[in-house]
């Protein structure tokens, strides 16, 4: 079996990388990735995979070519599985035919993962099919920086210019006043629609459409960069009747998630649907306390409480899992009420057989209580499975109301492993538009990570805090969310961003 991969990464977008390429990244021992490879994969790879990055941005290589080869032929020899990621499709352009003759030439054996290159992925991004039957027969890849040691131009510009070919071009961008002028002076006509697509599939995507006569200037203009897929063709005329991807409320908007990484993916993965640009700092990791003898305890002596309140997701896990280490399971509840503070932690409780009794309108704790009075829990014996450090509203009411409560730490927040400096970077890079805080408890580490003055060189950047309790910590801070949802939830704060960003559009 070979132990070789060439490995096409897709254009970007991680929903485009083949299921076969992400077995072998997470199977492979040494990754050697490229410039256009999304860095996101690599999350995917073993922990003890060596990660080396080749680079490759227009002039700046990080490594020349024939060292690559060497280098993927050296690390083989090690008998290791090695994945060659490139972005796009590994022989479309990419040299990947390069590195594959000079495997065969010291007689290893290799496979290759065809990707989705970009000519094809970034052009239907952005509503350009590369063909179309009232507009062409034909596509054809070109690239638009030939070797610059070649003698002679291996372009035909008089064929390009004399067909009706949709022209994808590679690599263009530099040479985009003379591939404009070339096929001008052979024959396509000075109105031809041409696209420019940049970093197509991603959430930076951006694209415009001119004609051959106008687009060099207009690219200009732009101050239009790499990497980019120009299209030449009939077919850029469907860009704004059948563009989709940029029409994303949140394409571009750059969203900072403090949320612990386990708990994250809901909402990263909302937002990413929605087209922003995510960057994942969780300043609170959720973790297992070191002693859970109080806990196995509660559980066993479970049938006095006639009451079990269930704050988190978090809460439920962890209380479930030492459930279920002493061999129990759901029974044990009996006929006891149950309430989940929250829809989702109604779902986590759904997921182990158990409907909540109660689950109120509204997730802040005076709601909270007033909704379980009035459902008769006053003077009742009643656990209340928790983070070690929360807020004490909830407990102090209850007993107020004449219950018997008992608080049972089951799991503790600590700080995340998000970096303070990581973290104004993507600040200072100036594409953050939002910062989401969804408890007090991202607040707090998120400032002890960065000083709240340093919002102020920052106006544009909002703060969306998911409810008034996360809210007041935020101002404890000198700061003033610009958005707080009326349904304090990952969807409700999620429509409030989207809301705030189409309203800014
Ligand atoms: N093997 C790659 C191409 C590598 S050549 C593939 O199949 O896609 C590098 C060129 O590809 C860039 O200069 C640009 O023209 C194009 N390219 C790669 N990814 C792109 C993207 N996401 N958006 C636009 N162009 C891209």
């Amino acid at each position: 079996m070979a132990n070789v991969f060439l490995v096409g990464a897709g254009p970007g977008d991680p929903g485009m990388l083949t299921l076969r390429a992400k077995e072998i990244i997470e199977s492979c021992d040494v990754m050697i990735y490229d410039y256009l490879a999304n860095a996101e994969f690599l999350k995917w790879c073993k922990p003890d995979c060596e990660i080396l990055y080749v680079g490759k941005k227009g002039g700046d290589h990080t490594l020349p070519q024939d060292q690559i080869n060497g280098l993927i032929v050296e690390k083989a020899k090690s008998g290791k599985v090695i994945c060659r990621l490139k972005g796009g499709d590994p022989y479309v352009f990419g040299r990947g035919g390069e590195e594959g003759e000079e495997l065969v030439e010291a007689g290893i054996d290799f496979e290759v993962v065809p990707g989705i290159t970009a000519g094809v992925a970034a052009a239907a991004y952005a509503g350009i099919p590369v063909t179309h039957r009232d507009h062409t027969t034909s596509v054809c890849f070109i690239t638009g920086h030939e070797d610059p040691t070649k003698s002679e131009s291996g372009h035909n510009w008089a064929v390009y210019g004399q067909s009706t070919s949709t022209l994808v071009f590679y690599m263009g961008v530099g040479n985009l006043p003379m591939i404009a002028k070339n096929l001008m002076d052979n024959g396509r006509a000075a109105d031809t629609p041409v696209a420019l697509v940049r970093w197509g599939t991603r959430c930076n995507q951006t694209s415009f459409v001119s004609d051959l006569e106008h687009v060099a200037e207009e690219a200009e203009a732009r101050q239009w960069k790499a990497p980019s897929i120009i299209i030449v063709g009939g077919v850029c005329s469907l860009h704004d009747k059948l563009g989709w991807f940029e029409k994303k409320p949140m394409l571009g908007r750059g969203v900072i998630v403090t949320r612990a990484r386990e708990q994250a993916s809901g909402l990263v993965g909302v937002l990413r649907e929605q087209g922003a640009c995510v960057r994942e700092f969780p300043t609170i990791s959720v973790e297992p306390l070191d002693d859970y003898a109080e806990v196995e305890t509660a559980i066993l002596q479970l049938a006095r409480y006639q009451w079990v309140v269930f704050t988190s997701v978090n809460g439920v896990k962890h209380f479930w899992q030492q459930l279920r280490a002493i061999g129990l399971d759901a029974r044990i509840f009996g006929g006891m009420q149950i309430a989940a503070i929250g829809p989702a932690t109604a779902d986590e409780l759904r997921a182990r057989g158990i409907e909540p009794d109660f689950i109120p309108e509204k997730y802040v704790a005076e709601h909270v209580v007033k909704g379980l009075l009035e459902r008769g829990i006053a003077g009742s014996d009643v656990l209340i499975p928790r983070a070690k450090v929360a807020r004490e509203v909830l407990p102090r009411e209850l007993k107020a109301a004449g219950c018997k409560v008992t608080v049972l730490p089951v799991y503790e927040t600590r700080l995340g492993q998000a970096s303070g400096d990581e973290i104004m970077e993507a600040l200072g890079a100036g594409d953050i538009r939002y910062v989401t805080f969804t408890s007090s408890s991202t607040v707090e580490n998120f400032f002890e990570l960065v000083p709240a003055d340093a919002f102020k060189n920052y106006p544009d950047v909002k703060i969306a805090s998911i409810g008034p309790v996360t809210s007041d910590t935020v101002r404890k801070f000198g700061l003033t969310p610009a958005i707080e949802p009326e349904d304090y939830t990952i969807p409700g704060l999620v429509d409030a961003l989207i809301q705030d960003a189409t309203a800014a559009k």
